[in-house]
């Protein structure tokens, strides 16, 4: 499986970077998929999911990274520097955002990635978009305030029940969910109580 250059390495929020990969040739990816990376860190051979972060992987593509001290992958990617290298498999995952039609994303902690990456898919594209971000200090700030200046709407709610009127109102539009799985699963369960019959989630796990 290809090893990609990281481009750059940003830290865009806390305990949280984004790494710009090179895209190899021939591959395609779309926000919300996930890519398998592996790299040996102190000797062991490690391996971790990272979602796509960027609208597109034309040319270069992103994940957003959030690690705790202690972790052991996504610390050492945080770490990298630009033209270091990392393997990677993929793309995976169904969950994926074409571009087609209104998006509505609820997000939590690194789940804001592929948030921001669906969103901003969504308004080069001349639809809707909503982020809704689980907690008040999300990661990529600078891109949240700039899909809100293009006109989407930004919603940071201290409970998920603060989104419900978002949610009803997005009758047209895809629900999508990304974070941990407790998240995903609150997620889940405000949507479907207000009638979203289709939502489409990647959990990350349990943390
Ligand atoms: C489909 C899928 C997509 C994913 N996409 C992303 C993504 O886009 N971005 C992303 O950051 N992660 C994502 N993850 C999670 C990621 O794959 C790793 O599990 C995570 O980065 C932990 O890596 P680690 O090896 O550093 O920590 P580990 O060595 O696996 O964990 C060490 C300890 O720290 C805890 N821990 C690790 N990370 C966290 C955290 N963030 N918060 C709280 N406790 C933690 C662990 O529970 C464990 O107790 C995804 C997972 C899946 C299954």
């Amino acid at each position: 499986m290809p090893q990609v250059t990281i481009e750059a390495v940003e830290p865009v929020g806390d305990r949280t970077a984004a790494l710009e990969l090179r895209t190899p040739d021939g591959f395609d990816a779309e926000p919300g998929q996930f890519l398998l990376v592996r790299a040996t860190v102190d000797g062991v051979e490690e391996t971790g999911y990272y979602t796509i972060s960027s609208p597109d992987t034309d040319g270069t593509m992103e994940v957003t990274v959030e690690y705790v001290p202690e972790g052991t992958l996504a610390p050492w990617l945080a770490d990298r520097e630009s033209g270091d290298t990392v393997e990677i498999e993929g793309p995976f995952g169904d969950v994926r955002y074409t571009g087609e039609g209104a998006a509505v994303v609820l997000a939590e902690g690194p789940g804001i990635g592929p948030a921001v990456g669906i969103a901003e898919r969504a308004r080069e594209s001349g639809h809707d978009a909503t982020v809704v971000f689980w907690g008040q200090d999300p990661p990529h700030r600078d891109r949240l305030d700039a899909l809100e200046a293009d006109g989407a709407t930004v919603l940071l709610v201290e409970s998920l029940d603060e989104a419900t009127e978002t949610l009803a109102a997005a009758e047209d539009a895809t629900v999508y969910v990304f974070g941990f799985e407790s998240f995903v699963r609150d997620a889940k369960t405000v949507a479907e109580a207000v009638g979203v019959v289709d939502v489409r989630a990647e959990s990350f796990g349990s943390r």
